[in-house]
């Protein structure tokens, strides 16, 4: 039970267990051989769950990189000491290129014009530049075009002070469409003979992300991307690797009262009272991140059992109407996580709010306090 010094004065908190962490990171690698290596996404505070805590562990347990969304999350990990070799999978822009070098990081490359400044920026700096070269084999996202990626690839090998080190696409599939992922993949594999072809070896090729990694073993080339399955998340149902979920959210239940049938809860009085219950209030709400449209219908735990939201979700507030049962004030309060033998998962709420698991972990505010444990 976390106290004030680490939560202050509001009981809603997240746990972290950097233990479940690595025991997915495990349960990942134990799908690989042993030789491919691999980057984990650390992007958008690594997925709500802490960049640096995160990263540290994962560092610790021997990740081979991290990947990031921008440059700014890249000196963060760099400010608080991280040495693991960092990937900015996001385009940058020529003006930015400054901070690569003095925070070395890598960057992600998708034309000619920012390698030549890497390139000459590097020369005169006499500090060669790595760099990974983004293909796009059918995402329509960043990247070179698949059928212009050969010669921009031979272009940027030949300039003096850039290294390349990595070449990589991404599926907008992996999750279903087999077939088109399947496609991609030998787009992909052509490419990479085809510069081998040229003499033109780059030590890091990567495709894969969590769903690639578990439905396309031929997607794992000499590197794979996961993140959602390194927080215990399934890309999809079914699938085949266990895990656990790291992250939990909790709160305590902050105010108790009887009220007559009738009575109507929340704005716009969207739940009223078919009996006289017993209504507590939790102090979370959408201003922490918690769905909006899970108003009346997001489930939770309290004394193991099961309750669902009643009415509609206030800014730092939510209702639930718990009938006869009588809890006591600041009892726990489960809303993603475990209690008893009853377990709510973020999947869970995802379908229920319309969204997917990265979407809920991604939006818990930074109003919540993370508790780490390990
Ligand atoms: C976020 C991201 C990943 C990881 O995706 P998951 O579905 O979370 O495994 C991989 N590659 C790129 C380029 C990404 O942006």
């Amino acid at each position: 039970m976390p106290d004030k010094d680490k939560i202050g004065h509001r009981p809603t908190w997240a746990e972290i267990n950097l233990n479940d962490l690595d025991y997915n990171f495990r349960q990942v690698k134990s799908h690989l051989s042993r030789l491919t290596k691999v980057l984990v996404t650390v992007k958008a505070d690594a997925y709500g769950h802490g960049l640096i805590p995160v990263s540290k562990r994962l560092a610790a347990s021997g990740v081979d990189y991290l990947g990031v969304a921008s440059i700014d999350e890249g000196i963060k990990l760099r400010k608080a000491q991280v040495k693991t070799p960092i990937l900015v999978l996001g385009v940058i822009l020529k003006q930015d290129i400054q901070s690569l070098f003095t925070f070395k990081l890598t960057p992600t490359v998708c034309d000619y014009e920012l390698a030549l400044a890497l390139s000459r920026k590097a020369a005169g700096l006499k500090k060669p530049m790595r760099l990974h070269i983004k293909v796009d084999t059918g995402m329509g996202r960043i990247g070179v075009a698949h059928q212009d990626a050969l010669e921009l690839v031979s272009k940027i090998y030949k300039l003096k002070s850039v290294v390349i080190e990595g070449i990589f696409t991404h599926f907008p599939f992996a999750d279903s469409g087999r077939k088109f992922t399947t496609f991609q993949i030998k787009l992909f594999y052509k490419l990479v003979a085809d510069l081998r072809k040229r003499g033109i070896i780059i030590p890091l090729v990567h495709a894969a992300n969590s769903a690639g990694l578990i439905n396309h073993r031929d997607s794992h080339f000499t590197m794979v991307r996961p993140g959602l399955v390194i927080y215990g998340l399934h890309p999809q149902k079914g699938s085949r690797i266990k895990l656990k979920p790291v992250l939990s959210l909790k709160t305590r239940v902050i105010f108790i009262k009887q009220v007559p049938s009738g009575s109507g809860i929340s704005y716009g009085h969207a739940y009223i009272t078919k009996r006289p219950a017993c209504i507590v209030t939790l102090p979370i709400g959408y201003g922490d991140g918690y769905p909006r449209n899970l108003s009346n219908l997001g489930p939770l735990l309290i004394g193991g059992k099961r309750f669902n939201i009643s009415g509609r979700i206030c800014m730092d507030q939510i209702m639930v109407d718990v009938g006869d049962f009588k809890p006591r004030l600041a009892a726990e309060v489960v809303l993603i996580g475990k209690q008893g033998k009853q377990r709510i998962l973020a999947e869970e709420l995802a379908d229920l709010a319309g969204t997917i698991p990265y979407e809920i972990v991604c939006g818990l505010g930074s109003r919540i306090p993370r508790v780490y444990l390990s």
